[in-house]
Parts: structure tokens; sequence; C-alpha cells
């Protein structure tokens, strides 16, 4: 069992005009097995709480934690976020030149796990999961990132998880962009892991949909920069309803 904290976490994002203040004290806990959906406006600071927990050099911690079992989380490198168990999507380079699908993610698990994957073993858990997910067999041989559709990029993500099997998942807007079909396929995706393994999953996410196919144990809203509310599914069920302004409105 795990714990991963987030502890009254303040975050400046990096803008022309000197930083500006987005993140004002986010308190979360998500532990192994628990999904949490973090649901908010567009504007109110998820991804900006997505890339401070990756590590991304343009969100400052200005104050607060994460925690990972105890271990600050803000004082590793990208890289050893990784090891200690965190798949965070966005911490993946955009396009990587010159290197395949099939060589990032042996490369990827290499460094998760200190070493290389039985060949045999991996080679065909790489093609079972392509299949899951319907991804054609060529998709492997294709540089990272290089001229993916949206959808392609998500799937790959959930490709990611699925094979790397982190402690902790942290999915921005895995559900943008996608049709019906390919929402299905990728929240399958996420189940399967939700399934085999003891991950907790943070699912941020602007619109209700993807609910219907990954049910949370909690929901949280978010609104400028804090979680406004809490509550279990009918918390999103609620906001499917009535929609986020009765957070924006003032009373
Ligand atoms: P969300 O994911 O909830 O839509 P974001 O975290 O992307 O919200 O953005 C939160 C706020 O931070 C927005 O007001 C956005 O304009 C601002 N912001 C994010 N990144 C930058 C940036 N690089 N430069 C300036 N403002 C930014
Ligand atoms: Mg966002
Ligand atoms: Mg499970």
């Amino acid at each position: 069992m795990s714990t991963l904290e987030i502890r009254d976490l303040h975050v400046d994002v990096e803008t022309p005009d000197g930083p500006k203040k987005i993140l004002r004290g986010v308190d979360l806990t998500v532990k192994s097995g628990e999904t949490h959906a973090l649901m908010g406006p567009n504007g109110s600071g998820k991804s900006t709480l997505a890339y401070a927990i990756a590590g991304h050099p343009k969100y400052a911690v200005t104050s607060g934690e994460v925690l990972l079992d105890g271990d600050n989380l803000l004082e590793m490198s990208v890289d050893e976020r990784a090891r200690a168990g965190m798949f965070l999507a966005m911490q993946y380079p955009v396009e990587v030149p010159g290197v395949t699908v099939s060589n990032f993610l042996r490369t990827a698990k290499t460094a998760i796990d200190g070493k290389a994957p039985a060949l045999r073993q991996w080679v065909s858990d790489v093609r079972g999961t392509m299949e899951n997910l319907r991804m054609d067999p060529t998709f492997a041989e294709r540089n990272v990132n290089e001229g993916f559709s949206g959808g392609e990029k998500k799937r790959h993500e959930i490709l990611q998880m699925e094979l790397l099997q982190p402690k902790f998942a942290v999915l921005d807007e895995t559900d943008s962009g996608l049709d019906v079909d390919a929402l299905r396929v990728v929240s399958e995706g996420v189940n399967r892991v939700k399934d085999n393994t003891d991950v907790g999953v943070l699912l941020i996410t602007h619109y209700t949909r993807i609910l219907r196919y990954i049910t949370p144990d909690y929901v949280h809203v978010f609104v400028n920069g804090q979680v406004a509310e809490q509550g279990g599914p009918e918390l999103a069920e609620r906001l499917e309803a009535e929609g986020y302004d009765r957070f924006l409105a003032p009373a």
C-alpha cells in the first residue's frame, strides 16, 4: 500500500511578465487502488498541478509538499520520480526524433526496473497490449510523437501506463479529443491496469464523459488553484447536471 500526498501546494508558473501564482494551497491524498477525479473549469490550474508533480521546469513550487510514501517527490529528478513509481505522461518529451515507440518503451521499462525486461516476454507484452488498445502493430516502429494524432498520443500514453505498471498515474485530459470508440478503448486500458495492479489514479478532466467508463472513488472540484469541494461519484453527476457555475458565481 502506497500513498501520494499533496500538502498545501503553492505553485507559480513562469511567464514573460514574471512568475504568476496558479496553485493556492492544494491538499489531496491518493492511496493505492483508489481513483480520484480532479475536475474543474478551464484555467483553474489542473494541468499546472500535473506539471508540478511531473517536475516541469516552468512550474516553481513556492511552498508545500508532494510526498510518495513519505519521500519528497519534489527533490527528485524527473527520472527518479518515474523510478519511484510515478507515471506522468507529460514528463516525457513531446517528440523524440529517431526513437521508435518500441525502443522508447523498452528504454523506459529498463530505466524504471533497473534491468532490461526479458526479451521474449516483453515483445509479447507489447504486442498484446497494443492489440488490446486496437493499435496497428506498425505503430511500434514509428518515432515517438512524430505526426501522432490526438487519439494516437492518448493510446500511446495508456500503452506506456499498461507496460510500466506504475504505483501512481496522473492522467491529464486523457479524454480530450477522443471520439466515443477511442474513449472506450483508452478507458478499458486504464481499467485493465486498475484491475490487474494496485495503481492509484489521479484522473484530471474538464468533462464528466470519461467518468462513465472509469468510475472514480472520489471527486475533487478544482477552482482557482484550490480544491473547492470533494465528494464521491455523485458529485460528478451533479457537475454534469449543473456545470461549474455555482463554484464560479459569487454567492
Ligand atoms: P487547466 O488545466 O485547469 O485548464 P492550467 O493549469 O493550464 O489550467 O492553467 C492555469 C492558469 O495558468 C491559466 O490562467 C493559464 O492561463 C495560466 N498559465 C498556465 N501556463 C502558463 C504559461 N506558461 N504562461 C502564462 N500563463 C500560464
Ligand atoms: Mg489543462
Ligand atoms: Mg486495483
